[in-house]
Order: structure tokens, then sequence, then C-alpha cells
């Protein structure tokens, strides 16, 4: 592991602590930067829900520098660290069938998603949020 060239001043342990950690996601977003990451502060590049959903998905993946380096994105974003749902919208045809925000059709003998106890989308992953026509 490379040390980062932060210089760290603070005195009290949890303020060298933070300085080390931002030091750390100083340094992985440096080495993103050179393999042409970047634009994460731009909304019409990176709506904030993208950035809820890597980190998210960071979490899973175990890296405590990768979700700090989401965290502070979504942060200064305005957002929160809930992942944004999978919106599952009903036909308002004959078939009953519902269609998923990230692009699935669903269909069930009886019911829908909550009576059937669907509370993950089956394709992304995401919280399901249903949302029947009037
Ligand atoms: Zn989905």
């Amino acid at each position: 592991m490379m040390i980062a060239t932060t210089q760290v001043t603070a005195t009290h342990p949890d303020d060298i602590a933070v300085d080390l950690y931002a030091a750390a996601m100083k340094e992985k977003m440096a080495i993103g930067r050179a393999k042409g990451r970047g634009g994460w502060s731009n909304s019409m590049q990176f709506p904030v829900e993208d950035l809820q959903l890597l980190l998210a998905d960071h979490v899973q993946k175990g890296n405590p520098v990768d979700v700090g380096v989401l965290s502070m994105m979504v942060w200064h974003r305005g957002g929160t660290t809930n992942a944004p749902g999978c919106l599952w919208t009903q036909h308002a045809d004959e078939s009953g069938a519902w269609a998923s925000a990230c692009g699935e059709s669903w269909s069930f003998a009886d019911g829908g998603p909550k009576e059937n106890h669907v509370g993950y989308c089956h394709h992304c992953g995401r919280q399901v949020v249903a949302e029947q026509p009037d």
C-alpha cells in the first residue's frame, strides 16, 4: 500500500484518524483520476441516485476507503446513504403485469409484489417500491 502524501497536522487521536482516512480517500481518488475517472460532482453526469447505488454496492464489496469516497460524494450532493428503490409499476391493461424501473417485466398468478412478499427486485437487487395505477 502506498502512503498518502497528505500532511497530518491534527493532534487529537480522532482528528488524526480522520486525517489519515481522508488521506487514504484522496489517494484512492487520485488513482481513479489517473485512470480517467471523474465527474462525480456533475449532477448531469452522475445523478445522486447513481452515487447512492454505487455506495450500496461498495458496502457489499467491503473496502472502507471506497465506501468513504462514495459517502463523501453523496454527502456533498445532499443525498442519504439509502439506495433508491426499484420502482415497479403495474400495467393499466388486463395483463396485470408489472414493469420494473430496471427494465424487466413481472407477472404474478395472484396479487402484486406486496401480496407475494417480493421485497427486492429479482433483476437489479434493489428494494421494490410498488406503484399501482389509479
Ligand atoms: Zn430492478
